[in-house]
């Protein structure tokens, strides 16, 4: 089994990850501070993974050196007797100096390292999860162990170096393995983020959505002073626009702000369930554009490319189609992992087309909500197998696929158990993936799709 620890400096929350994870509080343990203890471990598990954690409790107190050198004395060994380290910093309080020091030295050690940035419940930590990404460790994981929020995306993250419980009967019961495949709350608002260069007209098309509707607006108390929580409805389905105060700032952007900017979007990216990406029609698909709308697809959100100002189109049918079928071939192109991005067009202006956006936020929504039980996926499976059988091992073997099942919605994630993943290769995935994609009717959403060794 897997052995994973959980380092950071004092009071970002460890020991709130670490019982969250064990399960349960940890017993009292009879330590004495100044007596040298070993590192203890608990059987934990997340979802599906099941895993030892490294009891990292009384550290801190224990020995008479300095902080620093008593965290580094600690991390050392943890990092010696574990496979992956969970790097915790607390998002609140944002990246202190010792966390800094603590990533550089992390860096330096060839280590897997999970940056997670804690205490994120709700919409707090904003600012030091974006200071986070400085640290070179790669996207932090926004998590909030007190409230146990953040866990499915920490699952995905540690699925990648920790397998999945071994089962008796896998397939029966790795069907449900994460919370998130359970429904989505009742009334729980569709997050929707519009992002896009600015004066692509974002907030022209927000006043032009939310004036058709009766708004609910206005600052509210718990969140920041700058920012506006808009709230309404669409056919009786609510919908919360996300950031609307890095909207503004992006509005009236300088070059300086650019790196800012950047991570601002990023953020606003991760927090919505739906990001509208505006272009211009008059400068369809610039490569700023393709970034954006690459980063909705790398942070698995569900992407709307909306194509702004269609009043200055080309007035002939031909030229306009002709800029369309441009358009559709530049997403088709950059984007390989998604086809058939849902596209719409509108003048935010004048108001013509606008009202084709929301069923498309909503189509693409429950598309990435989309749920394929493990039975049908095996049937699936095992018809693709037939017609298109998976290579032979370098043994000589033929690879087998065992199973598949879902394990997170939002985006539709799977997982393959193979008999030897390595051999497999990147073209039969993608067949796999694209054929998934085609079969079960989820068109324009990231599909993720990993391997898994069985046991
Ligand atoms: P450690 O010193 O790193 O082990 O940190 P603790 O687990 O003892 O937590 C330090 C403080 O942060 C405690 O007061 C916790 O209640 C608090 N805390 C832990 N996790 C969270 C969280 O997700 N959100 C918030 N707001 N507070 C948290
Ligand atoms: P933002 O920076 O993305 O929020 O863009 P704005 O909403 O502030 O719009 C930038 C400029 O584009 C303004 O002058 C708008 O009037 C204009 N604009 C927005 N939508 C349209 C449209 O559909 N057609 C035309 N012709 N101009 C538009």
């Amino acid at each position: 089994m897997r052995r994973v620890a959980i380092v950071g400096r004092p009071n970002v929350g460890k020991s709130t990850l670490f019982n969250r994870l064990v399960g349960r509080r940890r017993a009292i343990v009879d330590d004495t501070p100044g007596v040298t203890r070993d590192i203890r471990e608990q059987p934990a598990q997340l979802g599906d993974l099941a895993f030892m954690l490294l009891d990292t409790a009384g550290w801190e107190t224990a020995g008479g050196e300095a902080l620093e050198a008593r965290m580094r004395r600690f991390t050392e060994r943890a990092i010696e007797s574990s496979d992956v380290v969970l790097f915790l910093i607390d998002a609140r309080s944002g990246i202190l100096p010792l966390d800094e020091s603590f990533a550089s030295w992390l860096r330096k050690r060839s280590a897997k390292v999970i940056l997670v940035a804690n205490k994120c419940e709700g919409r707090a930590g904003q600012q030091g999860l974006a200071e986070a990404h400085g640290l070179g460790l790669g996207e932090p994981i926004p998590v909030s162990a007190e409230h146990g929020e953040g866990l499915s995306d920490l699952h995905e993250a540690l699925g990648r170096h920790v397998e999945p419980m071994p089962d008796e009967d896998e397939v029966a019961d790795a069907e449900v393995v994460d919370p998130d495949l359970d429904d989505v709350p009742e009334g729980r608002p569709l997050l929707l983020a519009i992002v896009g260069r600015p004066n692509v007209g974002k907030s022209t098309l927000l006043n032009r959505l939310v004036g058709e509707e009766r708004v609910l607006t206005g600052p509210e108390a718990g969140i920041t002073r700058d920012s506006i929580r808009v709230e309404w409805e669409w056919k009786g389905r609510p919908v919360r626009l996300v950031d609307t105060a890095g909207m503004r700032r992006r509005s009236r952007i300088d070059a300086k702000l650019e790196a800012a900017s950047v991570a601002d979007s990023l953020d606003t990216i991760r927090l919505a369930d739906v990001v509208v990406v505006v272009l211009d029609a008059a400068d369809m698909a610039e490569k700023q554009d393709l970034n954006i709308a690459g980063w909705v697809i790398e942070e698995g959100r569900a992407l709307v490319i909306a194509v702004n100002k269609t009043d200055l189109l080309a007035d002939d049918q031909s030229g306009s189609a002709k800029q369309w079928r441009k358009l559709r071939d530049r997403l088709e192109m950059s984007f390989a992992q998604v086809k058939d991005v849902a596209i719409v067009g509108f003048s935010a202006l004048t108001g013509r087309g606008v009202d084709r956006l929301l069923p498309k936020v909503f189509e693409t929504y429950e598309i990435w909500n989309k749920r394929v039980t493990t039975p049908k996926l095996n049937r699936w499976l095992r018809e693709m197998e037939t017609l298109h059988p998976p290579p032979l091992a370098s043994n000589g073997r033929r690879i087998r696929l065992r199973f598949m099942t879902q394990i997170k919605r939002r985006p539709p994630t799977f997982i393959l158990s193979v008999s030897q993943p390595q051999e497999l290769g990147n073209d039969y995935l993608r067949f796999l993936t694209n054929r998934l994609r085609d079969d079960f009717d989820m068109p324009g959403v990231p599909i993720r799709l990993s391997m898994r060794k069985p046991k």
